[in-house]
């Protein structure tokens, strides 16, 4: 194709252009906020929360972006591996996965890291303006148009256009303007309340690069019962510290509020709390939904246009997911382009391989957020079967390595949630309990 645009440039699009440059003769990044510092970017203002970035996100940054981890390793993130990653649930430390690794960097850090190695590839172009439309002729999706920051508008023609817009995307109704159907949004109100603190880091916790807390099913998964929260070692000798909790039970920027907090979490984030000094005050976010557009589903959809990231499907972030998601979608691209998919065609080829990732970290995190007593719903089919088989994998998880393993690569994304049900598993599981109860 001569020239792709991706339209929003933050992980989803960076990950998107960094594919299609692959394919194009010239690939355009449209993005308001791409010539404003890091700390006065307005587009994604999450990104100042704690991300972990999950082990399929980091396997897939690092095929993209070859020696990456180490390149951030060499300027001060940390790379953690085996016992020095932590999963707690219902306040009880889980078994370590010996090959585990996770990196252990603030998200606006690897966020800069990929922008610089894909802003240095030969054939990528960035234009600093807000897209405001697409136009669709003779069944394809050929022209972006866009508002510079003094007003002016232009157009650019396209042959392939990817929406990277995060979850608040207008492209459905862009599309209704030219008068295509507008995906389905199915939406799961979560009201979920979020605050990141960084702390100074010393030689405090050594054998700690991240540290996470969740409830479980002994607390009824509860975030007033047991205190959810995570702990990440980062650049520049800080610590990041998140806590969450839902509807009224949502922390606030209060420094007093958020270190009482702490020290009702699990020992690594407690010690913290009382051995370090933070650094400015606790940022908040509140998510009210998770969402996701259903394009694999539209009946009739212009050629060459895909969509990636939260534009795609924006889920609770306490399950770290968005990232991978993202990274999993520019693969998903890459796939579908390298069949020798006409890119003026309608990319259903893309949308079902990206609907399947899309559909397990959707289940797998609904499902989850369908504990919560302030969560009404929409509940999937045999949802009281599913909860009572997962709160008894969970527990095992709890003392069993072998099915802690299983679980860790389901929250990792490196298996489908099905791993869980295994014949397998569950047998395991019923005799982990068993021997307990005996
Ligand atoms: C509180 C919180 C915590 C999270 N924690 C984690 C975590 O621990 N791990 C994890 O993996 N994920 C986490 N996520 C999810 C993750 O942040 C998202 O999945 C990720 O930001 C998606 O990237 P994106 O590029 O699709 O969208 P965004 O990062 O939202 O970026 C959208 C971009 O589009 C641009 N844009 C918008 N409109 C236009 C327009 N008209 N024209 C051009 N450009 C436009 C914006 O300026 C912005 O740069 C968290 C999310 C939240 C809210």
């Amino acid at each position: 194709m001569r020239r792709a645009v991706v339209l929003g440039g933050s992980f989803a699009g960076l990950l998107a252009a960094r594919v299609l440059h692959d394919f194009a003769e010239e690939v355009t990044i449209v993005e308001p906020d791409h010539e404003r510092a890091p700390a006065t970017r307005s587009g994604a203002p999450h990104r100042d929360q704690l991300h972990a970035l999950l082990a399929m996100g980091h396997e897939q940054l690092e095929r993209l972006f070859p020696a990456l981890t180490d390149e951030m390793v060499e300027v001060g993130a940390q790379l953690g591996s085996g016992e020095q990653i932590q999963f707690y649930t219902d306040g009880r430390l889980k078994p370590s996965v010996p090959d585990a690794r996770m990196i252990g960097a603030t998200r606006t850090f690897i966020e800069d890291h990929i922008r610089r190695r894909v802003l240095d590839l030969p054939r990528i172009k960035v234009l600093p303006h807000r897209s405001t439309g697409v136009r669709v002729h003779a069944g394809r999706v050929d022209t972006v148009s866009y508002v510079t920051a003094e007003g002016h508008r232009d157009e650019l023609p396209a042959d392939f256009t990817v929406d990277a817009m995060g979850r608040s995307s207008r492209l459905g109704r862009w599309l209704e303007n030219e008068g295509w159907p507008a995906p389905r949004v199915e939406r799961m109100q979560i009201d979920l309340g979020y605050a990141t603190a960084r702390f100074h880091r010393g030689h405090e916790l050594p054998d700690t690069v991240v540290a996470h807390s969740t409830p479980g099913p002994a607390s009824n998964y509860l975030p007033s019962v047991c205190e959810p929260g995570a702990l990440t070692a980062v650049e520049n000798d800080r610590w990041n510290v998140v806590l969450a909790g839902y509807t009224g039970y949502r922390p606030t920027s209060n420094p007093a509020a958020f270190l009482t907090r702490m020290r009702r979490c699990v020992a690594p984030i407690q010690q913290v709390a009382d051995l370090c000094e933070m650094d400015g005050e606790p940022t908040t976010f509140h998510v009210r939904d998770s969402r996701r557009r259903h394009y694999q589903d539209v009946p009739r959809l212009p050629g060459g246009l895909a969509v990636v990231g939260d534009a795609f499907v924006s889920v609770n972030p306490i399950y770290g997911q968005g990232l991978t998601l993202s990274a999993l979608h520019a693969s998903a691209l890459d796939r579908y382009l390298r069949t020798g998919a006409s890119p003026h065609r309608p990319a259903t080829g893309y949308f079902r391989r990206a609907n399947t990732v899309v559909n397990a970290a959707w289940t797998l995190s609904t499902t989850a957020d369908l504990a919560q007593p302030h969560v009404t719903g929409p509940y999937p089919l045999g949802y009281p079967v599913v909860r009572w088989a997962a709160d008894r994998v969970t527990e095992a998880s709890i003392v069993d390595a072998q099915i802690n393993r299983t679980f860790m690569d389901v929250l990792h994304m490196r298996r489908h949630p099905r791993a869980l049900t295994h014949p397998r598993i569950l047998l395991r599981t019923a005799r982990t309990l068993a021997t307990r109860t005996a």
